[in-house]
């Protein structure tokens, strides 16, 4: 602690000597300044914290009284002594009133003056220690609430973590319950999956294997993967020797075609199927392991493609259709027989027929009408017999064409000139200026006209028109009859060139109802045969139009061609 300091204010120079030296005796310890008047003394009072103040209160200009209202101001803590004159009370009173310390009067007492400047000191530093403490006590206080201010918060902010980590910590667990609930349920759904997918596996099995046609499955490199007891037996060999490379049966137990040309590997249904075709009802020839038996099969392939349509397998279903081969071959020998059979007589019948006609029309009979009517009968039986016959050598492959040069346009006119004077019906005929010359078997493209043209006339009312036109486009020759009777249903469309095809949806409308359908399947063959094209364009209720596209110049002008074919036959 630093020592005590204590101004001593008087305008009296010689109390001013005196009393420094009087305290330096008796309180060496306490520093002493003097100063002669109120103003220099506020001066040092305002720059210094004295321990006390000693003043005189008759003083000129600022009295005492005056000085210590200012010290009070200034430095409340600060004990100011007063020092009155002797017997003067009101003074002393009016000091007392405004706060003195003490007052000391004159002549002063030292012992008293001494005693009450030692209090006046202690009353100071005590207020002074009081308010250091204080003040400490202050820092301490602020301190202790910043520092409860900042545990609050950590404890605030501690809490919140917690109740951070509290409710991460719930989510979690209902996070952790519920995925172990979708968990169980996915496993239990998988788990019934299986067991579905089991069931089902085993159903596909049975089925499998209970099909009375064989099944051939193979992976994407060709190999074949599954096949059931019926295929493995159409081949003679076990299934574990069926489950090889393809490629091994091109070797051994090949597939032929009906008319006994082997099949390259390429042409496999199976390889087909892999290269992305899809076949149904190819007709072809096992050769059976071991017993060198031939089994005509009817196969049907299809590719297998996962879920982004690769293909990644192949199925194949053969049926061994030897029975049906065998009713075919049946049927084809008696329409073979019953056609050429009937021929014969027809022929005759025919002859006869027109001379009678002959001679009763030189008779001037009225029985003339009855023979005509008797020669179109024949003309329809022999339409029907031929058609058979036709049938019977496209089936064993010899419908042979004799190819010569001839007018199109002629022939056109020719038969509409034909059909014109059968029915009485009118056709309408555009063609192009001049000849057109093709290279064609006439008889068969007359045949060709004639068919469509029958059709169209037979299927559409009497008083509707029919026209047959005649263009030429590039390097074809296209033929077009039109009519306008009831169209061709579209799903019927491509059936009714199928062999024996009639088209439950189509009635006659003019002239005789009788067909078996052969006539555009015939039609087709010969258009084929001539490397043509035959097409349809038809809507119901409107009409149909049938289009023959004809190559216009043949290498083979004044050739026999034959049917590519030999003995092969086929069910459409
Ligand atoms: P057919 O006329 O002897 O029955 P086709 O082979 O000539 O045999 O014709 C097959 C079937 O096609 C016919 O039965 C008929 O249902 C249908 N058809 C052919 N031509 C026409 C046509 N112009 N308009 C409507 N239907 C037709």
């Amino acid at each position: 602690m630093t020592a005590p300091c204590v101004l001593i204010v008087d305008d009296d120079a010689a109390l001013l000597r005196a009393l420094p030296q009087a305290l330096h005796i008796r309180m060496p310890d306490v520093a002493v300044e003097t100063c002669d008047s109120a103003p220099v003394a506020l001066e040092r009072i305002a720059a210094t914290d004295y321990d006390a103040i000693v003043s005189d209160i008759k003083m000129p200009g600022m009295d005492g009284l005056a000085l210590l209202e200012r010290i009070r101001a200034l430095r409340p803590e600060t004990p100011t002594l007063l020092i009155t004159g002797h017997g003067e009370q009101d003074l002393t009173i009016q000091a007392l009133r405004a706060a003195a310390y003490d007052f000391i009067q004159k002549p002063i007492d030292r012992d008293y003056f001494i005693a009450s400047l030692t209090r006046a000191i202690q009353v100071r530093q005590l207020r002074r220690q009081v308010e250091e403490q204080r003040r400490a006590l202050e820092r301490h206080a602020a301190t202790l609430e910043r520092t409860v201010e900042e545990r609050t918060r950590e404890l605030r902010a501690a809490n919140a973590a917690k109740d951070e980590v509290i409710r991460a910590r719930d989510a979690a667990l209902a996070e952790a319950r519920r995925a172990t609930r979708e968990q169980r349920e996915a496993r239990r759904q998988v788990e019934q999956l299986a067991a579905q997918l089991g069931e089902q596996a085993a159903q596909l099995d049975t089925i499998f294997e209970a099909m009375v046609d064989g099944v051939f499955v193979c992976d994407a490199e060709a190999r074949i993967v599954r096949v059931n007891a019926h295929g493995a037996a159409l081949i003679g060999l076990s299934v574990e020797r069926v489950l090889q490379p393809l490629a091994e049966f091109a070797h051994t137990h090949a597939f032929s075609y009906l008319d006994g040309t082997p099949m390259p590997l390429d042409e496999f249904p199976l390889l087909r199927a892999l290269r992305g075709e899809t076949h149904t009802n190819l007709r072809l020839i096992i050769r059976q392991y071991e017993t060198d038996q031939d089994v005509p099969v009817s196969v049907s392939s299809a590719p297998i493609r996962d879920q982004q349509g690769q293909i990644n397998g192949a199925v194949a279903v053969v049926g061994d259709v030897t029975e049906l081969y065998r009713l075919e071959r049946q049927k084809d020998e008696f329409l073979s027989i019953a056609s050429h059979e009937l021929k014969t007589p027809l022929t005759s019948l025919k002859g006869l027929a027109q001379i009678t006609h002959r001679r009763l029309v030189r008779a001037g009979s009225a029985e003339v009408p009855h023979v005509q009517k008797m020669e179109r009968a024949i003309g329809r039986m022999e339409t029907l017999v031929n058609d058979l016959l036709d049938i019977s050598r496209i089936e064993s492959g010899k419908l042979a064409l004799r190819v010569e040069p001839a007018d199109l346009k002629a022939l056109c006119a020719q038969v509409i000139d034909e059909q014109v004077a059968a029915t009485e019906r009118r056709i309408v005929f555009e063609a192009p200026e001049g000849s057109v010359e093709v290279e064609v078997d006439v008889d068969r493209i007359g045949q060709v006209l004639t068919n469509l043209l029958s059709n169209a006339l037979k299927y559409s009312p009497e008083d509707s028109p029919v026209a047959l036109s005649l263009a030429q486009s590039d390097d074809e020759m296209v033929l077009a009859v039109r009519d306008e009777g009831p169209g061709i249903p579209p799903a019927e469309q491509s059936r009714i060139f199928e062999r024996f095809y009639r088209s439950p949806a189509v009635q006659v409308r003019s002239g005789s109802g009788v067909g078996l359908g052969l006539g555009l399947y015939i039609t087709r063959e010969i258009v084929e045969r001539h490397d043509g094209r035959l097409w349809l364009e038809s809507v119901p209720d409107q009409g149909s139009t049938f289009y023959v596209a004809l190559p216009l110049a043949r290498a083979t002008a004044g050739a026999t061609i034959q049917d590519p074919r030999h003995a092969t036959s086929s069910l459409c």
